[in-house]
């Protein structure tokens, strides 16, 4: 029997909901694929693939299909049992990565929790308490908790919630020398995403990443890669990592893993996991059957060679033609990313005004996202249709050419 859902509209956010989001003056209501309808029937082509969460799309056959088999067998038995969705997940990750173990939990900044509070905990065990210190990179972004904000170090993120987590400290990304010159014994870990995703989708050099392995090794500091934005497929490969064939000690995975749903990952090796020892770290939902069912569908959708080499064409595809209308509108000043991450950097005249491009591309029916206040980013569908990939772009094109006008 349905039941008559009370009518709600954008005007309710502002009652009912901590103002702490800004949301756009539409609602979404349905998905499909790479389209997206609102409340009055309106539809939009996705490029923002809920900031790059949505891998598959909205309402990929083989996710809805796990879900729903998952929500008719088994929802949650809590961490005192484990389950077979989580076992098998774990299986997947393990044997497509560096990784001998896998902690399940259900967001970005929870995954880089756990591997924060692992790092420290490896070298209080093996080395003492003094080697606690964590660096991290200038305009990182790892999530919204009190530790991982104190490790993002952005100021707007982490200032005014009182005393922060001390021993971190920050150096400029893609900067060897000032790593080099930071790094000490005292350091436990190295943490850097490989493409730095919220502050502009800015890759690393893979000299950088190389660098920094070497270096942590040399000081028996932990590198911690965060791959809650590049993992799965993102990029192209499985994994950032893989991408540049630079491996790091643990890896936090959130947003594409779960296309959709919520779960994250921590991967790890088995001489590292073994410092979790039981009691010393957990979390109620994490694991839980639903997330995992979905998560593995994912894999098996993501990890074949078809879809990886797919999204390094549609990559091709976006980049030439944003490339075009940079230059034809003389917006952009560089399109840069990898895979189906990619950002177009405002040229001068135009610093500033992402916000404006989205609000522009909004009004012609295309979803896309600012990475800061000087970049486009878009993070679609990993299997976004060519045609959608077409028509989205001939809809940004309309729009940015009237901004460029007016
Ligand atoms: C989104 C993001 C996070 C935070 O993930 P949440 O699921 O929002 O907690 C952490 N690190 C990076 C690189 C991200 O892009």
């Amino acid at each position: 029997m349905s039941v008559e859902q009370a009518p709600v509209q954008r005007a309710d956010f502002d009652q009912v909901m901590v103002p702490n989001y800004s949301p756009a003056a539409f609602i979404p209501v349905r998905g499909e694929g790479s389209r997206v309808w609102d409340q009055s029937g309106r539809e939009l082509i996705d490029f923002a693939g809920g900031i790059a969460v949505n891998a598959l799309g909205h309402c990929h056959p083989a996710l809805v299909k796990a879900l729903t088999d998952q929500a008719n067998t088994l929802w949650h038995v809590s961490n005192v049992f484990t389950n077979e969705p989580a076992l098998r997940l774990a299986h997947k990750l393990v044997d497509a990565t560096f990784a001998d173990r896998a902690f399940f939990c259900n967001s970005g900044a929870e995954a880089n929790e756990a591997a924060f509070k692992l790092a420290r905990r490896v070298a209080h065990d093996r080395f003492g308490a003094d080697k606690h210190e964590i660096i991290a990179t200038v305009n990182s972004f790892h999530g919204r908790t009190l530790f991982t904000v104190s490790v993002g170090g952005q100021p707007k993120y982490s200032d005014g919630f009182g005393p922060k987590i001390t021993g971190i400290s920050h150096v400029p990304y893609n900067d060897l020398e000032a790593l080099k010159a930071q790094i000490s014994d005292k350091t436990c870990a190295v943490v850097i995403e490989p493409i730095q995703g919220e502050s502009g989708v800015v890759p690393a050099d893979l000299a950088y990443l190389q660098g920094a392995r070497k270096l942590c090794d040399e000081h028996n500091a932990l590198l911690i890669f965060d791959e809650v934005q590049t993992g799965v497929g993102r990029t192209g490969s499985l994994f950032a990592y893989q991408h540049y064939g630079v491996t790091p000690d643990i890896l936090s995975s959130a947003k594409s893993l779960g296309g959709g749903f919520p779960i994250a990952a921590m991967l790890t090796t088995n001489a590292l996991a073994s410092h979790l020892a039981v009691g010393t770290h957990g979390t109620t939902y994490g694991g839980n059957p639903l997330g995992c069912a979905v998560a593995a569908a994912v894999l098996d959708v993501v990890n074949t060679p078809e879809t990886l080499a797919g999204i390094k064409a549609k990559h091709t595809r976006f980049k030439s033609r944003l490339e075009k209308i940079g230059q034809e509108t003389g917006l952009f000043s560089q399109v840069r990313g990898v895979g189906l991450l990619i950002g177009c950097v405002l040229s001068d005249a135009w610093k500033g005004k992402a916000k404006d491009v989205l609000n522009a591309a909004e009004k012609e029916n295309v979803m896309v996202l600012q990475a800061g206040p000087d970049v486009v980013r878009f993070a679609p569908s990993l299997v976004i249709e060519d045609a959608d990939i077409d028509e989205g772009l001939d809809r940004f094109e309309r729009a940015v050419k009237q901004l460029a006008q007016a």
